[in-house]
């Protein structure tokens, strides 16, 4: 079967529908959501009911979600990631709240396992180097474990024919690694909602647990109409510039 692995959406509805429709006619059946479904973007309740509608569906709750329903505190966050936090959390309407607090932080399932930022530290931990990664291996249950939070398209693994024993590398668009079991690997999609590695393009993946195979997908989606509707609700401006750049 194939999946749709999608990750920091940020409440970005444009970037989340193209993504979709990108990954559905690549034969996406199923859907994995690694989190930070919220915050940033000016639609929240739009962007939880579009993932919640999504079968079947394994999802986990990132950072920006724990905080927007007060499971974790807002002052970790920069002055602006905490404006738009507030906003979202005095938008929500009642069912995306209860959507959002019924998140759990890791979901193992037989062919992958999903977590926002690391195997030991769910919510927190940014995984960048290949020293954390190799910190993380024993809670790597399954491969492909999928992961979001840096916005960036890590993917690291087991190396045999390296002399660290491990690999790391940023996956461009339409790259396809292998994730089998053995090669122990930590796949992060990329940000649909808010990429950060100047593309502006929302960046997405498709797993196939048959051949144990993910590639990457960067998605075009309508940049200046979910900048106008961060304006329409006073976002802060470098969270609207920011979109255009990719950064
Ligand atoms: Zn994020």
């Amino acid at each position: 079967m194939l999946w749709g692995v999608i990750s920091d959406i940020h409440s970005n509805l444009e970037a989340l529908e193209a993504s979709i429709k990108t990954l559905s006619e690549q034969g996406a059946k199923g859907w994995i959501c690694c989190g930070d479904i919220v915050g940033y973007g000016p639609q929240p309740n739009e962007v939880c009911e579009k993932i919640a509608s999504l079968k079947p569906l394994h999802v986990v709750s990132g950072n920006h979600d724990l905080a927007v329903v007060g499971k974790m505190d807002v002052s970790w966050f920069n002055d602006y990631a905490q404006a738009a936090a507030l906003w979202t959390r005095d938008s929500l309407t009642e069912p995306a709240r209860k959507f959002l607090e019924a998140l759990p932080a890791r979901d193992v399932a037989d062919t992958f396992m999903v977590v926002h930022g690391s195997p030991r530290n769910p919510p927190e931990e940014y995984l960048l180097t290949r020293q954390q990664y190799m910190d993380n291996l024993a809670g790597v249950k399954v491969s492909p474990c999928f992961v979001g939070h840096s916005h960036l398209t890590w993917c690291f693994q087991r190396d045999p024919n390296s002399p660290l024993g491990t690999k790391a590398q940023l996956l461009r668009d339409g790259q396809r690694v292998d994730v089998s079991e053995s090669s122990g690997s930590v796949v992060n999609p990329g940000s649909v909602g808010q990429p950060r590695d100047h593309d502006n393009r929302a960046s997405c993946g498709l797993y196939d647990d048959k051949a144990r195979t993910f590639k990457l997908f960067r998605v075009p989606y309508d940049i200046a109409s979910v900048q106008k509707k961060m304006r329409d609700v006073a976002l802060p401006e470098l969270l609207v510039l920011r979109l255009s750049y990719g950064q």
